[in-house]
């Protein structure tokens, strides 16, 4: 059994009152580690850490300084990856060869952020009046609590702290309590890598927790990955402190396949899209929109691809899926099924739950393709979070758009076509934070991300991100040594 204590301060410590929970490995259900549940004076001391931190020194720090420590890290997880993918994989049953994946794509973001440490410069303004001089200061907002999702732990925390830090703002983070291993972790690679104490703070503990960091009135940014519900609250809370925040949550993204697309591509985009990390990403494409002119050969594509996928211990290289996160996401996922299917859906593939030996211990979903979906039903509205592909069949470009806009969710979306004016065109017309042509679910550090509608607001990752970690602050001089009127506004 791993003990794990959390990082506050730069010192490693239980919780206050000792309170400990368990971290469940989802292949075999065994409790693997134990985490400390964080009390109000947990977090209290983190945010007055960071606070300190960034009062005293981290907040003046120049732009090199911070850039080397973040490249130091970012050399430190590379050289982890390996041990730290291992562990992601344990904590939430994603494959290795995806963790692994995301941290050298971790370490890469934090190599991008690092690159802007020192070039975030302000501007000056010039004037009506030319005897007033005017320029303006980029600084850091302060003290961000980072709250992560349990998905993709170590990739959504570096697209917030990759940025924060580079701008010279301190930190606390809170990972989701299904997989806080890997972020303590990353802690340990960031006080070897000799960032000053108090800079990066984590405290581990459930929902609990992160309403104590968000409600603290000693906070200036909020960075959320999850769920809608929470992130409306954390929104609420933001909005009465008067703080800006960051919210990234749910997807239903509609992956558009064209009759003139490239047909193998399309269909490996198709899988990829939802049976990759088991359908557990904020970006799946779970709408699949298929043209009727080439329905039925997607189906049966589809079909034999969904069956072929290998399912197993995701420490194993030769799998493909591995199970899903936890069991409340199991029973989840098994039920929003039968609801598709009692709603008419024509189960095509998977379904059920996978009961081999060897599996049976572990939350495996069959990956599971219902068709004939009717863009109003609720398997067609609602996050899956799982291995679950909708699969609605559409006429013309047109259809295709109000189908895919045909959604309280934003996030991203897919288009699979040839006809290069009707891919710009699709692009221009979809109402989503990411279109990916002929491609999905690829990512880059430069390449900006962030949904619209119920999928949030603000962006992550690219130049747009670093911003969000800084405000602007205006300065005004006045050259002409003048004696004003104090009645008269100067212009
Ligand atoms: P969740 O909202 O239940 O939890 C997310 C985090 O918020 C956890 O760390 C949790 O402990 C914390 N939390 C819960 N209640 C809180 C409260 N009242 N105040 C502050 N913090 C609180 O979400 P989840 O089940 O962990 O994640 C799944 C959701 O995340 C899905 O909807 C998915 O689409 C979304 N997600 C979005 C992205 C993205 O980048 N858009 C990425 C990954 C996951």
């Amino acid at each position: 059994m791993e003990k794990y204590q959390m990082f506050i301060k730069g010192g490693w410590t239980n919780s206050s009152d000792y309170e400990i929970f368990p971290s469940i490995n989802p292949f075999n259900q065994e409790t693997w580690a134990e985490i400390p549940q964080a009390t109000q004076n947990d977090a209290d001391e983190a945010i007055k850490a960071a606070r300190d931190a960034y009062e005293s020194n981290w907040g003046k720090t120049n732009g090199i300084t911070r850039a080397n420590l973040m490249l130091k890290l970012a050399d430190l997880i590379d050289e982890n990856a390996k041990r730290m993918a291992k562990l992601e994989t344990i904590d939430n049953g994603k494959v290795l060869g995806e963790t692994k994946g995301q941290m050298h794509f971790a370490a890469r973001n934090y190599r991008y952020f690092a690159s802007f440490a020192d070039k975030l410069t302000g501007e000056t303004v010039p004037l009506d009046n030319q005897n007033m001089f005017d320029y303006t200061l980029r600084e850091p907002i302060g003290v961000a609590v980072l709250i992560s999702a349990w998905n993709s732990p170590i990739q959504t925390l570096t697209n917030k702290l990759a940025p924060a830090l580079a701008a010279g703002n301190t930190v606390v983070i809170k990972p989701s309590e299904y997989t806080s291993v890997t972020t303590l972790e990353l802690g340990k690679l960031i006080e070897q890598a000799g960032f000053p104490s108090g800079v990066v703070n984590i405290v581990t503990g459930d929902g609990r927790v992160g309403s104590m960091l968000t409600n603290s009135p000693d906070v200036n940014k909020i960075s959320f990955t999850g769920g809608p519900v929470t992130g409306q609250k954390i929104s609420e809370t933001a909005s009465r402190n008067l703080i800006p925040c960051t919210l990234e949550l749910g997807g239903k993204s509609p992956n558009i396949i064209f009759d003139d697309a490239n047909m193998e591509n399309a269909i490996t985009g198709a899988i990829a899209g939802i049976f990759a990390a088991s359908g557990q990403t904020c970006i799946a494409g779970s709408r699949l929109l298929v043209q009727k002119t080439i329905y039925d050969e997607v189906i049966s594509a589809l079909k034999k691809r969904a069956n072929e996928i290998r399912l197993g211990d995701p420490l194993d290289a030769n799998i493909q899926m591995g199970p899903v996160a936890n069991d409340t996401q199991f029973n989840k996922i098994l039920s929003m099924i039968n609801k598709g299917v009692e709603e008419g859906a024509k189960l095509i593939a998977g379904g059920e739950a996978a009961e081999e030996d060897e599996l049976s211990k572990g939350y495996f979903i069959r990956p599971t393709v219902l068709a004939d979906v009717g863009e109003n039903m609720y398997i067609a509205q609602e996050e899956v979070f799982g291995p679950v592909l909708s699969v609605i069949p559409f006429d013309t470009e047109e259809d295709a758009i109000r189908i895919a806009n045909n959604s309280k969710y934003g996030l991203a979306s897919g288009v699979w076509t040839r006809n290069l004016s009707r891919a710009h065109q699709m692009a221009k017309k979809i109402n989503a934070g990411t279109v990916w042509i002929n491609t999905y679910r690829t990512s880059a550090a430069q390449a900006t991300f962030g949904g619209v509608k119920n999928s949030g607001y603000g962006k992550e990752r690219g130049i747009q991100s670093l911003l969000e970690y800084t405000q602007i602050k205006n300065i005004m001089i006045d050259l002409s040594e003048e004696t004003r009127d104090p009645f008269s506004i100067k212009v």
